[in-house]
């Protein structure tokens, strides 16, 4: 058996693009911590564990999609405490077989037609123009609305997003009605 043979990625109807965003990175060397296989790809997001397992960087993404890792070690890749209008079954595929990100603050999952929302990315304002110009808007409205703005300061604040520094939009879409959610947050 080689393990240069690179099988596609598991597919994660909640986190659609987790190389675009840095989640999952290639890593010809590491192996799994949950099927013991050097799979070419680690997850680099956050995860807490029941024993505090070092899994950084030591899980595979196939692991995580079909919830080795949640089974063999308590592992949680995300809290959608702030979303208290989805099924059982989304808040355990979101929490257990999704990747996750990294914020400033507690990261959030935000859902939309009583259902999870997917996760697209963290996005400065370069990016929102380049990826996401359909959640420009909404990015604004959060901004206006969080922190009672007014347009003026709104813009302002906006054209200063950030993705290494703050503050930082992280950027979802609606499974169901396909529009795009948005918070923004900093330390
Ligand atoms: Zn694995
Ligand atoms: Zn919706």
């Amino acid at each position: 058996m080689g393990t240069a043979t690179f099988e596609p990625l598991p597919v994660f109807r909640y986190y659609p693009d987790p190389i675009g965003t840095g989640a999952f990175i290639a890593d010809p060397d590491t192996p799994c911590l949950g099927c013991n296989r050097i799979r070419g790809y680690v997850y680099t997001g956050p995860v807490t564990t029941e024993k505090h397992f070092m899994l950084e960087r030591h899980i595979c993404p196939w692991c995580i999609a079909d919830g080795t890792a949640a089974k063999r070690f308590g592992a949680t890749f995300n809290d959608t405490g702030t979303a208290d209008d989805i099924p059982d079954e989304a808040r355990d595929e979101i929490e257990h077989r999704t990747p996750g990100y990294m914020a400033w603050q507690q990261e959030r999952w935000l859902s939309c037609c009583r259902a999870g929302a997917a996760f697209l990315g963290l996005a400065v304002t370069a990016e929102l123009e380049r990826d996401f110009p359909k959640a420009i808007p909404v990015v604004k409205k959060y901004i206006r609305e969080e922190y009672s703005f007014s347009p003026e300061e709104a813009e302002e604040f906006y054209s200063g997003l950030k993705k290494d520094d703050m503050p930082t939009a992280y950027v979802f879409r609606c499974l169901k009605c396909n529009k795009f959610q948005a918070y923004v947050d900093e330390t």
